[in-house]
C-alpha cells in the first residue's frame, strides 16, 4: 500500500483510519439485512435497559437508538429509575428473554450500586446477548466456536481487516487486559494466528515491548500513553482510548491513549474520536442483526 506524505513531500505520513466512514458503510449493510430479514417476517428488535440517569450512558443510549432508527432496526427503551431493584431489572430481564419479537437485550453500564452487574449481565440469554458479555459468548470466543462478539473487539477487527488479509505471525501488543476491549480482542487476534502479547498496568517495559509490534491496539484508558518511540516505523496503532480532558481554558476533549502527533512514522492510525467509537455502535446493530437471523434458525 502507497503511504501518504507530507506536505514537503519528503517524510511519509501515517494514514488515518476513517471509522466513521466505515461505520456509515457497515450501517448501509446492516439496513440492507434488516430489509431482507424483513421480506422473511422478521423485524430485528433491540431492546436498550438503562437503569438510573447517568448523564454519559444517557448519551451512549441515545446514540444507539438513532442508529437503530437509520438502520430499521426496532429498539424498545426501558428507562427504569435509579432506585430499581434487582429483582425488578431480573424479572424485566427474563421478560425480554422470553419475547421472541426482542432479538437483542442491551444492559447499559454502570449500573447503579447495589445491583450486581455480573448477575445482571449472566441473566441475559446468550443468543440474545447482543454486547457479547454472557460467560457462554465469552466460552465460545476463546474456543473458537462462534457466539456473539463484543461490538468495540469487532469494530477494531474491521477497521484493521480494513489494512490487513493476513494476520499469520504478526506481532500484536494489546495494552489493557479488560474483559470487554483487551481480552477478547486478543481472543480474535489469536483466531487469526498472529502473535499476540496483552499488557497492562504492571507490564514492565511496556515501551520495549510495544516497539515489537506490527500492530498495537491500545485499549488503556491513559491519555497519550503511547509516544511516538513506542511505536516501530510502519507499524499499524488502534487507539481504543477515550478521556474526557479539560483543558486550560477550561473546554473539555476527548483524548484517546495514543501521541497521536509523535506517530507519523506508523502505516496507519485510528483518529480519536472518529476511529474505534462509530464502529463500536456499528457493530452492536450488526449483532442485533446477526441474533435475529439465528433466531430463524431455532
Ligand atoms: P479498564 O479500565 O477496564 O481496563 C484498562 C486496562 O488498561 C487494564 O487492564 C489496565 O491494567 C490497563 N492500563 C491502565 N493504565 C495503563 C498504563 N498506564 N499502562 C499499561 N496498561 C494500563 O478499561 P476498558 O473498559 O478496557 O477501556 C479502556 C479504554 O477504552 C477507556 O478509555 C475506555 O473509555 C475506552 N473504550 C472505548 C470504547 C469505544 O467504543 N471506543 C469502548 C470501550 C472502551
Amino acid at each position: 500500500m502507497a503511504r501518504a506524505r507530507s506536505s514537503s513531500g519528503d517524510r511519509p505520513m501515517a494514514q488515518r483510519i476513517d471509522g466513521r466512514a466505515m461505520a456509515r458503510a457497515m450501517l448501509d449493510e446492516t439496513a440492507q439485512a434488516v430489509e431482507q430479514l424483513k421480506t422473511q417476517g422478521v423485524t430485528p428488535a433491540l431492546a436498550v435497559v438503562l437503569v438510573g440517569s447517568d448523564p454519559a450512558s444517557e448519551v451512549y443510549v441515545g446514540r444507539k437508538v438513532a442508529q437503530c432508527a437509520r438502520a430499521g432496526i426496532r429498539s424498545l427503551e426501558h428507562r427504569l429509575p435509579a432506585e430499581t431493584g434487582q429483582d425488578e431489572l431480573l424479572a424485566l430481564i427474563d421478560r425480554l428473554n422470553a419475547d421472541p419479537a426482542v432479538h437483542g437485550v442491551l444492559i447499559q453500564l454502570p449500573l447503579p450500586r447495589g445491583i450486581d452487574a455480573s448477575l445482571v449481565l449472566d441473566r441475559v440469554a446468550p443468543g440474545k446477548d447482543v454486547d457479547g458479555f454472557h460467560p457462554v459468548n465469552v466460552g465460545r470466543l476463546s474456543s473458537g466456536t462462534g457466539g456473539l462478539v463484543p461490538c468495540t473487539p469487532l469494530g477494531i477487527m474491521k477497521l484493521l481487516d480494513s489494512l490487513i488479509d493476513d494476520y499469520r505471525g504478526l506481532d500484536v501488543v494489546v495494552i489493557g487486559k479488560s474483559n470487554i476491549v483487551g481480552k477478547p480482542v486478543a481472543m480474535l487476534l489469536l483466531e487469526r494466528e498472529a502473535t499476540v502479547t496483552v499488557t497492562h498496568i504492571e507490564t514492565r517495559n511496556l515501551p520495549d515491548v510495544a516497539r515489537k509490534a506490527d500492530v498495537i491496539v491500545a485499549a488503556a484508558g491513559a491519555p497519550h500513553l503511547v509516544r511516538g518511540y513506542w511505536v516501530k516505523e510502519g507499524a499499524v496503532v488502534i487507539d481504543v482510548g477515550i478521556t474526557r480532558v479539560t483543558d486550560h481554558d477550561g473546554q473539555t476533549r476527548i483524548v484517546g491513549d495514543c501521541a497521536t502527533h509523535e506517530l507519523e512514522h506508523a502505516r496507519a492510525v485510528t483518529p480519536v474520536p472518529g476511529g474505534v467509537g462509530p464502529m463500536t455502535i456499528a457493530c452492536l446493530l450488526a449483532n442485533t442483526v446477526k441474533a435475529a437471523r439465528d433466531s430463524l434458525h431455532g
